[in-house]
């Protein structure tokens, strides 16, 4: 069975918690605070793997989540980062966001993307060990990792889509002029799921074509297969449109030919302003007192398509054909990627009484769930980003409340992994 579309939930791992502690050896009354942080939980990364077709795999799983960060534990020791998990995909696969629809990531450069970040690990109290301070007897619990819904939808990368009523010829043409081996019988559907195969021109010239299943007539509007597969040739550069010229199924070519035309119109506008080229198929049986290739001829013209003469099953002007298309490949614009339309959205300042403050001695530590996530979203390299968090540090009204709880000037405000010096 062929799966091209699946919903998922991503979620990063959990962060590990920090451990309270405290230093005990032999003949040492009070030991210092040594509680080790948690771990940072592992992340969900999208890899690409090229030996894969199908999303078949993520049918019968649904869920998928990486590993949560350890807690820490005594003497200092940190616990052990969760391991991320990598989430191998086709290339091609496109991810959406599940609510708004919107692309995240196109997985056709082969890149690595992170779909769900791991939590933060929390901090022991061995962190807040200085000779000034009082004995913390506190840690910080590890956050949440993130949890998303998303889809995934194929998308094949090919140079050239073959479309076509289902018989007509189109994975003869492509076992015969590529190293694919589509399944090839006189039967409809034969192709449940789309082949692609590399076609060599000349050398360092070669394209990839893809075979889909044939398009039946109403497949814009959702009856039988060929709406879903249209997607398949969404990225194509060029269409061949192949066609029985012999009428071998009792079919006329020319009605033929306009119903796929339609199709692709319904299903979408840009799909039908696709370069085409008109592939007159099995000539090698076609009646001599026939008129059906000089119609064919004429309703390709008035399509604006070159047409072409072959016969697929004896290889006969396959190869000129494929060369025509190599030649025709070179004029067109590069294989769609993907922009990405999703932003995340950036977090914002809560209310401050969610927060929670810890008085050290000069210390003030400040943590909890929306400054977490805003300290994720802050990129501290950055002047712009960095006067963004002081803003909403500001309007929220966190100053104010430490300032209430006696904070001077010269205190230390300590957020996570990010310290400052504190100035009215
Ligand atoms: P698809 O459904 O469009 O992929 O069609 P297939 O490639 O599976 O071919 C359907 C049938 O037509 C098979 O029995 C092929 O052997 C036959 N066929 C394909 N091309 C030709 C051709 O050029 N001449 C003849 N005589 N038969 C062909
Ligand atoms: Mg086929």
């Amino acid at each position: 069975m062929f799966v091209d579309k699946v919903r998922i939930t991503v979620c990063g791992g959990r962060g590990g918690d920090g451990a309270v502690a405290f230093h005990r050896e032999k003949y040492v009354a009070a030991g210092g605070p040594d509680g080790g942080d948690g771990g940072h939980g592992g992340s969900v990364i999208l890899r690409v793997n090229d030996n894969l077709s199908t999303l078949l795999d993520f049918r019968y799983k649904r869920k998928y989540s990486a590993q949560a960060g350890v807690n820490g534990q005594g003497r200092n020791m940190s616990g052990k980062r969760g391991e991320n998990l990598i989430i191998q995909v086709p290339r091609g696969t496109v991810v959406r966001d599940a609510e708004t629809n919107q692309i995240i990531v196109d997985m056709s450069t082969g890149e690595d993307f992170v779909l769900a970040k791991g939590g933060r690990g929390g901090w022991g109290n061995g962190h807040f060990a200085t000779a000034t301070r009082q004995v913390p007897r506190f840690a910080k619990s590890g956050t949440p990792g993130q949890e998303r819904d998303v889809i995934l939808e194929l998308k094949l990368l090919a140079d050239v889509g073959l479309v076509g009523f289902p018989n007509v010829g189109k994975s003869t043409l492509l076992s015969v002029t590529s190293n694919a081996r589509p399944k090839i019988a006189n039967y409809h559907f034969t192709t449940l799921f789309p082949n692609l195969g590399v076609i060599y021109v000349d050398e360092g010239v070669s394209f990839v074509m893809a075979d889909i299943p044939g398009i039946i007539e109403g497949a814009a509007e959702g009856a039988g297969l060929g709406h879903d597969f249209l997607r398949h040739i969404d990225r194509c550069r060029l269409l061949i449109h192949v066609v029985d010229v012999s009428g071998s199924e009792g079919r006329d070519p020319v009605e033929d030919f306009e119903a796929i035309c339609r199709e692709l119109k319904d299903y979408s506008v840009d799909l039908s302003d696709r370069p085409m080229i008109v592939a007159a198929n099995k000539t090698d049986i076609l009646d001599p007192d026939s008129d059906n290739l000089e119609r064919l001829r004429r309703a390709a013209e008035e399509a604006g398509c070159a047409l072409y003469e072959i016969s697929a099953g004896t290889a006969q002007g396959t190869r000129n054909l494929m060369r025509v298309v190599a030649e025709k490949l070179r004029t067109l614009p590069p294989v769609t990627i993907y922009e990405p339309e999703y932003v995340e959205p950036v977090a914002e300042a809560g209310d401050p009484s969610e927060l929670e403050i810890d008085h050290l001695g000069s210390t003030w530590l400040v943590t909890g769930l929306w400054l977490e996530r805003l300290i994720r979203d802050v990129n501290f390299d950055d002047y712009e980003s960095r006067n963004y968090f002081d803003r909403q540090l500001r309007r929220c009204g966190l100053f104010a409340r430490l300032e209430e709880m006696g904070i001077q000037d010269g205190d230390v405000v300590d957020i996570y992994d990010f310290q400052f010096e504190y100035q009215r």
